[in-house]
């Protein structure tokens, strides 16, 4: 995501270098360098839900099924759930610790703030609809199966915890009915609702991963995003018939009020109601029996293959669509706004799209929507980015998410960077080879400037362990954008975006951490590189490079020999390039002092460390040093 702050910057221009200081997040280890894909298991979902959303009563009532599959070695006694809604009102840990002052949600009354309350839980025993796998952790009778609600972080309640009345063993399934209301909070973060504008960012109960460190069940905190575990989404809506409704998946049934503009580039709506073939509902929620009531309408969603299911509606948004090969691009925009029309939007989302297609393989997903949300900045949702510009880089930044979030699920509160850090780092790559002159520019400077300061913490450390957002946001987005392309230098232009394939080709649809990267790294590359990523990632270390002196004499021949001083403070160590004149050579020395001799067969005029600005240093101020054409 990026904050609208950064968002504002970036909606300035067509394209301009995003200049971030934003939410993401992280963790403190790495721990499976290099694990074989066909070694990681996941838990399956499937969530069967049902929701009408009542806007007189400003409340959606919702039920849903989840399937769970239990694919892991241990065995569960209990369930965790997040209730992110939660966040967004009085006594929340959000609301206890945020530090920015629009965003107080401690100071918000009824009913502006938002919730998402458990009415009631349940387990649902494999009956004769069922297709379980005949085990499972449903008790006898009705008592054994209903479920208590407890929240760990009261009064913080973005986490709830059921208690399974008998174990799920390895290889079992269980089923959990739970029927819910949620609003939005007025005050847009993340989600928002104004009049009748419903940005629903957060709004189901999403069961918590269970990985290889156990349950991550961790409350919601303004610095640090989300982690989901993978699975299929079948989502009926009850709505206002009038509403026009962009969300996660296709529309396999209803009408989601999708009417070109006159100016869309495709002037026929592309629903792709076929996309997932006739998908039958698993489980029926069993809240919206009989026909949708008069003036009401009926709109049913489908997503594989994703991990989070997003949805907003306004009956005045705009739509465009446009496509890439087989992918339908969506522009939902509100009218006022005009720079979204046009195809502008479509077409920078596509342009986003293609060029990351490039850099990791194509787009597996139906479709991508765009919509243009009630608070500035952007945030990424499988399938869905709510922007509040229609600028080319929060397009570029969100639309990578697709792939960096989306499709490679890093845990974004423990190793935030590997999100967040990629996702500006692409930016900026995708800005060079798009007629930007210097998008590195900023960045680096503001990277140096932290690193000289010493107002640096680990990057790879848990986002809310960063002291203030200022410093979560330099070290996740900005150090770790540098610290990626300081990777794609190391090893090559070439190498890095074979890196980028294989990390797509072997972990798409997986829970990824920075070992993974690392691991694609190093297969694609042929290199071990645990150094660099401890280095960077895990250290505070700094570097910096100077010259000391340089003496050119004539070589006796018809060229040039010139000895240059090259000296390194810092504990952390990277090789460097050095130019002296026209000829650059790599030093790969670790000594903290070396001296080189170059001969050119031209006079060099200067002699310059890391001419491309490459390197996170302290200082770039004792990298140059001019010749005199003549000699003193
Ligand atoms: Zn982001």
């Amino acid at each position: 995501m990026l904050t609208s702050f950064t968002a504002h910057l970036l909606q300035a221009a067509l394209l301009l270098a995003p200049q971030v200081t934003a939410a993401g997040s992280s963790a403190p280890s790495v721990t499976r360098p290099g694990r074989p894909p066909d070694t990681l298991w996941q838990q399956r979902v499937s969530y069967s839900t049902e929701a009408r959303l009542d806007e007189d009563a400003q409340v959606l009532h919702a039920v849903e099924v989840v399937r769970y599959h239990n694919a892991s070695p241990d065995t569960l006694k209990v369930l965790f759930f997040h209730l992110y809604l939660n966040a967004f009102r009085p006594h929340s840990i959000w609301a206890r610790t945020e530090q920015r002052k629009p965003f107080d949600f401690g100071a918000l009354r009824d009913p502006d703030y938002g919730y998402e309350r458990v009415r009631s839980a349940e387990l649902v025993p494999w009956g004769r609809g069922g297709s379980g796998t005949g085990a499972d952790a449903s008790g006898s009778g009705a008592r054994d199966r209903s479920l208590t609600a407890a929240y760990p972080f009261a009064p913080d309640s973005t986490v709830v915890r059921f208690d399974l009345p008998r174990p799920l063993a390895p290889g079992d399934s269980t089923r959990v009915r739970i029927a819910w209301d949620a609003r939005p909070a007025t005050l847009c973060r993340r989600q928002c609702r104004q009049g009748r504008h419903w940005d629903f960012a957060q709004w189901y109960p999403r069961v918590a991963v269970f990985d290889t460190a156990g349950w991550e069940d961790h409350p919601l905190h303004p610095q640090g995003e989300f982690y989901g575990e993978f699975g299929t989404y079948d989502v009926t809506l009850d709505l206002a018939s009038d509403q026009v409704l962009g969300a996660t998946g296709v529309p396999v049934e209803g009408d989601p009020g999708w009417k070109p503009d006159a100016s869309s580039p495709d002037r026929t709506v592309d629903y792709q109601r076929d996309w997932y073939g006739r998908p039958v509902r698993l489980d029926d929620p069993g809240l919206l029996d009989g026909p949708a009531s008069t003036g009401r309408k009926r709109v049913r969603f489908r997503a594989e293959r994703v991990h989070h299911f997003a949805w907003s509606v306004d009956p005045a948004y705009r739509y465009e669509q446009g496509h890439l090969g087989k992918v339908a691009v969506r522009v939902l925009y509100r009218p006022g706004d005009l720079d979204w029309d046009l195809g502008a939007a479509v077409r920078r989302t596509i342009r986003a799209l293609r060029w990351l297609g490039g850099i990791y393989g194509p787009y597996p997903w139906p479709q991508l929507t765009n919509l243009h949300r009630l608070e500035g900045g952007g945030t990424e949702f499988p399938m869905v980015i709510m922007n509040g510009g229609p600028g080319q880089g929060l397009i570029t930044h969100e639309s990578s998410h697709q792939y960096n979030m989306g499709i490679l699920a890093n845990n974004e509160w423990k190793e935030g960077w590997l999100d967040e850090g990629m996702a500006s780092f692409l930016t900026n790559w995708f800005e060079r080879e798009h007629g930007v002159a210097h998008p590195w520019a900023r960045t680096m400077r503001a990277a140096r400037a932290r690193e000289a300061a010493g107002a640096t913490q680990v990057v790879s450390e848990p986002s809310e362990d960063f002291v203030d957002y200022a410093t979560y946001g330099a070290m996740i987005y900005t150090k770790g954008s540098v610290v990626l392309r300081m990777l794609r230098w190391l090893v090559g232009e070439d190498t890095f975006r074979e890196g980028m394939h294989v990390y797509y080709r072997d972990y798409r649809f997986h829970h990824v951490d920075g070992a993974d990267l690392q691991a694609a790294m190093e297969k694609a590359s042929g290199r071990e590189l645990a150094w660099f990523f401890h280095e960077w990632l895990r250290t505070t270390w700094t570097l910096d490079y100077a010259l000391g002196d340089v003496h050119t004499v004539p070589d006796g021949t018809s060229g040039w020999k010139t000895s240059v001083q090259v000296t390194r403070r810092g504990r952390a160590w990277m090789p460097v390039d050095l130019a002296v004149g026209d000829s650059t050579l790599r030093l790969d020395s670790r000594d903290e002092s070396q001296t080189v001799t170059v001969v050119t067969t031209g006079r060099p005029d200067s002699v310059v460390l890391d001419p491309r600005g490459v390197l996170l240093e302290t200082s770039i101020e004792n990298n140059r040093t001019a010749l005199p054409a003549h000699d003193p």
